[in-house]
């Protein structure tokens, strides 16, 4: 059976102090490393054939489930801004899970970076059946007129309109049953007062995840989204301050941040022939938070 390497368990109530001074963070850096894949999980070829393309795919989240879809069976393109260390070692483990994988490095700010990365993904592998959409920046700030316009632009940019510039490109190249799974967040339901500008940007993308899958019923290609509490990632180590590392993830009923390992599920469900029947929703892995809406 297919089988990788674990990094450290799940239970882990608080993480230690810490903080990177560069966006993007690299997870090769953060102590102790995320877990990306559980020790015990069982892949049941989900996936097997698929062509996947996952932005932000180097690490954190998106490196979780390009692991997860790559032991189901799945090839991989993964792109990702500059952080090459993140980017090689996912490589190794894709392919030591049994998938090949594609790294494409670039800007998602850039929308002709956006379509070029659609079309190298199927010029390389000749089809593209999940589109996972992941990239995000983030810049916190206490006070809404500390938000510095270029902060502002960029983060919309990155979080939200790529979405739209990839799914664009992405469009025609996709068949009945494909799949475009979107990374929102909690806050978007439970607002974070100082994330104001991030939360809009996850907000923003549950609206356009719902009114995307009613556009694309009929081409019978699905739209669904995933919206993390707090997860143990470099984005949080290189955007929040090392006393608020070390707090992270304890105000949720659990007590504690998730880890990769424990997000990636989902989104190898959304991308599956098991979510045959699931369109335009939203799943909550957030350590016990009751969101509405
Ligand atoms: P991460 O840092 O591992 O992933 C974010 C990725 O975005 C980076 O790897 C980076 O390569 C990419 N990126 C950033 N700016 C880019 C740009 N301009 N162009 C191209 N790529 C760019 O962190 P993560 O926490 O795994 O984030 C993945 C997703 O999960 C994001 O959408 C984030 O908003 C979301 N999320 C995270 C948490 C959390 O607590 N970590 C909670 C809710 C939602
Ligand atoms: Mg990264």
């Amino acid at each position: 059976m297919k089988q990788v390497a674990v990094a450290q368990g799940a239970a882990v109530k608080k993480q230690p102090a810490q903080h990177q001074s560069t966006q993007p963070g690299h997870e090769s850096r953060m102590f102790p490393q995320p877990e990306y894949v559980k020790p015990d999980y069982m892949p049941s070829q989900k996936l097997l054939g698929k062509v996947a393309l996952i932005t932000g795919g180097d690490s954190g989240i998106g490196r979780a489930v390009a692991i997860a879809y790559a032991l189901e069976g799945a090839d991989v393109v993964i792109q990702y801004l500059n952080e090459d260390d993140d980017a090689r070692r996912t490589k190794q483990l894709v392919e030591r899970s049994g998938g090949e994988c594609m790294l494409v490095t670039g800007d998602l700010s850039d929308p002709g970076f956006c379509s070029a990365l659609v079309e190298r993904t199927v010029r390389h592998f000749g089809r593209l059946d999940v589109v996972v959409n992941n990239a995000a920046e983030q810049h916190p700030k206490g006070d809404i007129r500390e938000i510095r316009q270029e902060d502002l632009e960029s983060t919309f940019r990155v979080n939200l309109f790529s979405m739209f510039h990839i799914v664009q490109a992405a469009l025609p190249h996709m068949r009945r049953g494909a799949s475009i799974i979107n990374t929102a967040s909690v806050t978007a339901y439970r607002g974070s007062p100082r994330l104001v500008d991030y939360s809009a940007t996850k907000g923003a993308i549950v609206s356009m995840t719902r009114s995307l899958a009613k556009q694309l019923i009929d081409k019978g290609i699905y739209v669904n989204a995933v919206a993390p509490g707090p997860v143990w990632t470099p984005l949080i180590v290189s955007t929040f301050s090392a006393e608020e590392v070390r707090e992270f993830g304890t105000d949720v009923p659990m007590g504690r941040a998730g880890q990769p390992s424990e997000i990636a599920p989902c989104y190898v469900f959304l991308a599956s022939n098991d979510a045959s029947y699931m369109t335009g929703q939203v799943l909550h892995p957030n350590g016990g938070e009751v969101v509405n809406g």
